[in-house]
């Protein structure tokens, strides 16, 4: 596996976390637990959300723009294909709600889209 930087880290720690609060709160079944890259502790997504989570992970830890980039948000390629992006971005607006009204204002989501 290639390195992962402190940035991609953060970013995948990040996406998973939405993830995974996504998966929880929609009561997927078969939840198992997921592992994730660069030593982050492992999620419990179901297979479908597992499925989305590597996806994005693979989008982020091959990124061109790593050593400029200035979030996904602000990206110029938008590298996520656009069913990918639809998902990514209700999965951010969703769960971002819901970590707000947990008082959960450690994750902000501004980062990504
Ligand atoms: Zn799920």
């Amino acid at each position: 596996m290639q390195t992962i930087t402190r940035q991609m880290q953060q970013d995948i720690r990040l996406i998973g976390k939405f993830t995974e609060v996504w998966c929880d709160g929609h009561q997927h079944g078969q939840r198992q637990s997921v592992e994730l890259p660069g030593g982050l502790a492992p999620l419990r997504l179901c297979p479908v959300c597992a499925d989305f989570l590597a996806y994005a992970v693979m989008k982020r830890s091959s990124c061109p723009l790593e050593a400029q980039k200035p979030s996904c948000k602000n990206c110029k390629i938008h590298c996520y294909a656009a069913s990918q992006r639809a998902k990514v971005k209700q999965i951010m607006a969703w769960s971002g709600r819901r970590m707000i009204l947990k008082g959960r204002l450690d994750y902000i989501w501004h980062y990504f889209f």
